[in-house]
């Protein structure tokens, strides 16, 4: 199954095996966010240095 990464936009292939492979196939508007993706974010939150420039 295709999804989109709503970070990056890019088109990730993901098996069953995938974590969110159910909330996504049940959904397929629900949010994805690719491995790279989602280790920069675990990255800047165990940081706690998220930035609030405007
Ligand atoms: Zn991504």
């Amino acid at each position: 199954m295709k999804v989109k990464c709503i970070m990056c936009g890019k088109d990730v292939e993901i098996t069953k095996l995938h974590k969110d492979y159910k909330k996504l196939a049940a959904n397929p508007h629900a949010a994805f966010v690719c491995e790279s993706c989602a280790l920069i974010v675990s990255r800047q939150a165990s940081r706690g240095n998220i930035l609030e420039k405007k």
